[in-house]
């Protein structure tokens, strides 16, 4: 009596990718509902089962789908936007200001389209997601009829749909909650690094994964900066820095680990916890390369990712698993590292294994859901055939085969393409959204190049404008004068202040933009010694007007934190010409006649220029500058300040509007 199931794919060069690498020449899988009910020789397969539906595969090789095990699905969206960047200015300068404006559920959801249609041209049948708006990734990838892990982003910044860490937890919960049990979808939390959250952050989402026994997402050990910073910082390494914040309690899914020693690979393994390995990625990022023959031998499930799609740029899973291959031989100087097999059994089983979903895909098995593939391996770029050595099959999927001979997918028993064609998405739709909105995404990147100040503005965090401001430099013969001066009766000292200055001034090609002073201001206190430092960026606007030929008034200007490096910054706003001022300032907060000024006495020692008298104020308005600037007069009279016509005109242009 043989049992009738509801497909039989026969006649099939079976690789089922389990422990053994069991294979079947000519080989049947039969799949009831879900799920594989049996997997075998085709005589053994046929005298047990007959089908509703029988697909003769004529001889093409039927396999695991494939896992990716690390990506950002909606960032399809964003693919070739910014290239060639060092991270910083790619993610700071480029990704979050474009996520800030366009990321939404519509967004997400088309971008999570587009990667589905890809991943099933591909042969990818399940991935594991990091992003924002998850819910609508999982909705997407559902609609697609995909398998995959979907971690809720959260870390420190405000992100599109969360403008705090502590909402972004709620949403992961809430989605947790809502799709645990989906028979696709496994809901997981995604702290997104260390470096972009806190500790707090670490602790929480490691807690709700643990609650929910659902998996953790995130990056760890991406870069050797990530490390060393993380060294000064905190006296360790990336992996011991998060099991103390109980990160490893979780089931984790660590992308990278480029990083990390042998001992941190072993604390990675006790805690069970999966590796995604991103060759594409981290070769394009430079970010170095992963021990992934190290990590496999220490006994670390180590699957293959592409990381998202603007930083890759494709999803081509057959492009990571050769590259896993050849980057390991290339690197340990061993042609026999990461062979074929193990290769792909990271792009199936082991894979799978990394997102704690083995138990239900990765390897053709009786009992796990019916994810599979068929690839054509007689085109002539794949030819001729060997059957001498059995691992010839892997070698020719690993070395040989392209994304597009797969043919036939099926997950969860359902079929996704037959043939080369699509059954559940419309390419000519999406690509069309797609164009629709590179379009509006290049209008508002272009708008936002046309002024230094919008691209200030672009990169967010907090920033002041100040409306007026009035300021008088006067260049000095003897500074001693001043410091006897400033004591008269009528000048009421209110603080006194001694600072050390390095200033780099940016121009650009239109003067009119103003300058951009990145400024790094050392306070110094009674001994000499460095008390505080800080640095500001600072936008300068053109001078606007000036009274005698010694006062002068600043117009708007905006003032902000300088949260990246100087370096960050000239790769960012690509100045023309740079400038380099640095000097020795004694700063007096006085009054005069009730009103409040600001009295620098400078030593400008780069570029060489002596001694300067600076007085300035704050207004609110033009009439108020103009009162002012008479009592400024007034000052530098009080000052013995006389020399003020032998002022340079140079340093005046370096320096205008500083304070
Ligand atoms: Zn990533």
């Amino acid at each position: 009596m043989t049992k009738t199931v509801d497909f039989l794919l026969t006649n099939a060069l079976v690789l089922t990718m389990d422990k053994e690498f069991n294979q079947y020449a000519p080989g049947a899988v039969a799949v009831q509902g879900d799920s594989i009910l049996a997997v075998g020789p085709v005589d053994e397969i046929a005298k047990e089962y007959t089908a509703k539906e029988t697909l003769d595969c004529d001889g093409k090789i039927l396999m695991p789908g494939l896992v990716n095990a690390h990506t950002h699905v909606p960032m399809t969206l964003l693919r070739g936007l910014a290239d060639d960047l060092r991270l910083d200015v790619w993610l700071m300068g480029y990704m979050m200001p474009v996520e800030r404006e366009f990321v939404s559920p519509e967004f997400v959801q088309l971008g999570t389209s587009i990667a589905c249609a890809e991943f099933v041209r591909s042969g990818v049948t399940s991935f594991c997601d990091m992003y924002y708006f998850e819910e609508d990734v999982a909705k997407a990838t559902v609609d697609a009829g995909l398998r995959a892990v979907c971690a809720q982003t959260v870390l420190k910044f405000p992100s599109p749909d969360a403008d705090s860490w502590e909402d972004s937890l709620a949403l992961a919960r809430g989605f947790i909650e809502r799709w645990k049990d989906h028979p696709l979808i496994v809901p997981s939390v995604a702290p997104h690094a260390p470096f972009t959250c806190t500790d707090e952050i670490l602790r929480a989402t490691a807690e709700l994964a643990v609650e929910f026994d659902v998996p953790l997402h995130t990056h760890l050990a991406e870069t050797a900066l990530e490390r060393e910073n993380m060294r000064s910082e905190n006296g360790m390494s990336v992996i011991p820095y998060v099991e103390k914040q109980g990160l490893l309690k979780a089931k984790v899914i660590a992308a990278h680990c480029v990083h990390i020693d042998l001992g941190e690979m072993h604390t990675l393994l006790r805690a069970g916890a999966g590796v995604a390995h991103n060759p594409s990625s981290n070769l394009k990022l430079a970010s170095g390369f992963a021990p992934v023959p190290r990590m496999l031998e220490v006994g670390l499930n180590v699957g293959i990712g592409t990381d998202g799609p603007a930083s890759n740029n494709d999803l081509d899973m057959f492009e990571e698993v050769r590259l896993a291959s050849f980057i390991a031989k290339a690197v340990s100087n061993d042609p026999a590292a990461v062979p074929a097999p193990m290769a792909l059994a990271m792009a199936t089983r082991i894979g799978a294994q990394a997102l704690h979903i083995g138990h239900l895909t990765g390897s053709l098995e009786t009992g796990k859901r019916a994810d599979l593939i068929l690839v054509d391996a007689t085109p002539l770029h794949n030819s001729p055939r060997f059957r001498r050595d059995p691992n010839n099959a892997y070698a020719r999927l690993v070395y040989a085969s392209k994304s597009t001979d797969v043919s036939d997918v099926m997950v969860n028993g359902e079929w996704l393409m037959r043939e080369h064609q699509l059954l559940t998405l419309d390419e000519a739709e999406l690509l069309a959204r797609a164009n629709e909105l590179a379009r509006q995404i290049d209008a508002f990147l272009i708008e936002r190049e046309q002024s230094v100040l919008s691209k200030l503005i672009a990169l967010g965090g907090s920033m002041e404008q100040e409306s007026f401001e009035l300021q008088v430099k006067v260049k000095l013969d003897d500074p001693s004068i001043i410091r006897s001066n400033i004591k008269k009766p009528e000048i009421k000292i209110t603080a006194h202040k001694r600072y050390r200055q390095y200033d780099n001034y940016f121009s650009f090609e239109d003067p009119s933009q103003g300058r951009l002073r990145f400024r790094e201001d050392e306070l110094i206190d009674a001994k000499g010694n460095v008390a505080s430092a800080r640095t500001r960026l600072t936008l300068l606007g053109p001078r606007e007007d000036k009274f005698e030929y010694d006062v002068l008034l600043s117009r708007s200007r905006y003032l902000a934190p300088a949260t990246h490096t100087l370096r960050f910054y000239r790769e960012y706003f690509k100045p023309v010409e740079e400038e380099i001022v640095e000097k020795d300032r004694l700063r007096w907060h006085i009054k005069y006649k009730d009103t409040q000024f600001f009295v620098n006495l400078d030593t400008v020692e780069k570029p060489d220029l002596g001694h300067f008298l600076e007085i300035k104020s704050r207004t609110w308005s033009r009439m108020d500058a103009e009162h002012k600037a008479e009592l400024v007069l007034e000052l530098i009279a009080l000052l013995g300040a006389t020399g003020s016509e032998t002022m340079t005109r140079d340093y005046i242009e370096v320096v205008t509007g500083q304070q």
